[in-house]
């Protein structure tokens, strides 16, 4: 059996592009054709009577092998960009080097890409890919076969191509296989591959962490390596996949992943800081948390809250710092955030549309601690409560400050006049309590009763 599986290994290494695919019938993949939209189904059909190929590939076909809902259907073609444009009434083309088709039916937009390869075809004799000094692919942009196609994807679960008419299942790289095993696992040599495209490794730690697979050793190896060149891929595009990993749903096991990885450095620079930190560790791990339980709820979950929390600590050190050095509360606060967004620019790039939002969380937060007169009916008021509430629980649930003032806001918002009236004297107010005290000497604040 250690045989064969090596000998499979191995032969799926050493399959070259343009070979065939395994073709797995409905029985075999379990995918049905009424798991796709109507628009997925639409789109791969008026490909195929038209006379081209259409198939259903990416991130679909495996969730469906997965039994996960696709949260969106991409189809590969042989068609050019502009032959898929002319046969779909509403569509347009995206894209000027890299282009791509958005076909839509109602809100649904479906993503057109013709088959492409990573062979450079129409050059050199000697067949030379253009890539910069560390092996980074400079351009893929080249029309191909479905076998090149195939072959310039990362993954083999990620290159799959599902036929809608004959029900089948296009397997180049053994990805079924590797669905069942829950195997992340490179296409081609692993080295190579990254350093094609370094942002691979974030994708990888990201599927191994939204799929819970493991990564397979080989692909693994070069990682440790290779995650310096990260620093050579523009922040935007890390940024882009900082996000979707946050927003997978899964963002507590990938912020994880990616630690384990060492792959954090060229992403969330401040993590290891951070998680240093009981305190900041606790805080963090609440914060992704909460987010994949909004996702999994199908609530929203805002980036801007989730960057928020991940500058946090570093804020909260600056103000500290800055407190300790005489500057008060409030503009030692604003300090402390200006600070850290010029900071974290150079690093993470998150960008400028987030700062306002942030820094709104963040400038709310001492005011929670007033709980005196109209204050905390301003509060309640403010756009930007629900979220910056939210943030105040994560800070009590870690430990940061009193769970007690959390707790005190969950029941102000709920209470009604009355009430709220009655725990703005107990708790805030200090005259009163200053009188009682006279009254009773033996009593404290946190001895007098509540209601
Ligand atoms: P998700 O469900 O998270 O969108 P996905 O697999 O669809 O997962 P996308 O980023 O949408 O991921 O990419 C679509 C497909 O394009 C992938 O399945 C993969 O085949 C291919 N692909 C995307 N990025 C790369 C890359 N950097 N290198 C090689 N192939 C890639
Ligand atoms: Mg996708």
């Amino acid at each position: 059996m250690i045989r064969r599986f090596i000998s499979k290994v191995f032969g799926r290494k050493t399959r070259a592009p343009g070979s065939g695919a395994h073709i797995l019938p409905q029985a075999r993949h379990g995918i049905r054709r009424d798991q796709l939209t109507d628009c997925a189904l639409k789109t791969c059909e008026t490909l195929t009577q038209a006379g081209f190929k259409g198939y259903l590939v990416g991130g679909a076909v495996r969730d469906l092998l997965l039994g996960k809902t696709p949260k969106d259907f991409d189809v590969a073609t042989d068609a050019t960009p502009e032959e898929v444009r002319r046969l779909f009434r509403r569509s347009r083309i995206i894209g000027r080097r890299f282009q791509i088709v958005h076909v839509m039916c109602g809100r649904e937009t479906i993503e057109v890409t013709t088959f492409r390869s990573n062979e450079q075809k129409d050059t050199d004799e000697d067949d030379e890919r253009p890539t910069d000094e560390h092996g980074r692919l400079l351009s893929d942009n080249v029309f191909g076969s479905m076998a090149d196609d195939a072959a310039r994807r990362d993954f083999t679960i990620n290159a799959l191509y599902y036929d809608v008419v004959r029900e089948e299942v296009h397997d180049y790289f053994g990805g079924v296989a590797d669905c069942k095993k829950r195997v992340l696992r490179m296409i081609g040599d692993p080295d190579t591959r990254f350093r094609e495209d370094p942002v691979r490794m974030l994708r990888a730690a990201r599927f191994a962490a939204k799929l819970d697979f493991h990564i397979d050793p080989e692909t693994r190896r070069p990682v440790a390596t290779l995650a310096p060149l990260l620093a050579n891929i523009p922040r935007a595009r890390i940024f882009d996949e900082a996000l979707k990993l946050l927003m997978s749903g899964h963002a507590l096991r990938g912020v994880h992943q990616l630690r384990a990885e060492g792959l954090h450095h060229g992403m969330l620079p401040l993590l290891d800081t951070i998680l240093d930190d009981p305190v900041g560790e606790r805080f963090i791990n609440a914060a992704l948390k909460t987010t994949d339980t909004r996702i999994a709820q199908d609530k929203p979950a805002s980036p801007a809250f989730l960057f928020g929390t991940l500058l946090w600590p570093q804020v909260l050190l600056r103000w500290r710092a800055l407190e300790a050095g005489g500057e008060k509360p409030q503009p030692a606060l604003f300090i402390a955030m200006d600070e850290v967004l010029d900071a974290q620019r150079g690093q993470l790039a998150i960008p400028r549309r987030y700062d306002g939002m942030m820094k709104e969380i963040w400038a709310l937060q001492p005011r929670f601690e007033q709980r005196g007169g109209q204050r905390p009916y301003r509060l309640l008021e403010h756009p930007r409560f629900r979220a910056a509430y939210d943030f105040l629980l994560l800070r009590a649930e870690s430990g940061e400050v009193d769970l007690e003032l959390g707790e005190w806001w969950t029941r102000f918002q709920d209470a009604d006049d009355a009430e709220r009236e009655s725990m703005l004297k107990v708790d805030s107010s200090p005259r009163p309590r200053r009188k009682r005290k006279r009254k009773k000497p033996g009593e404290t604040a946190s001895t007098a009763p509540a209601e």
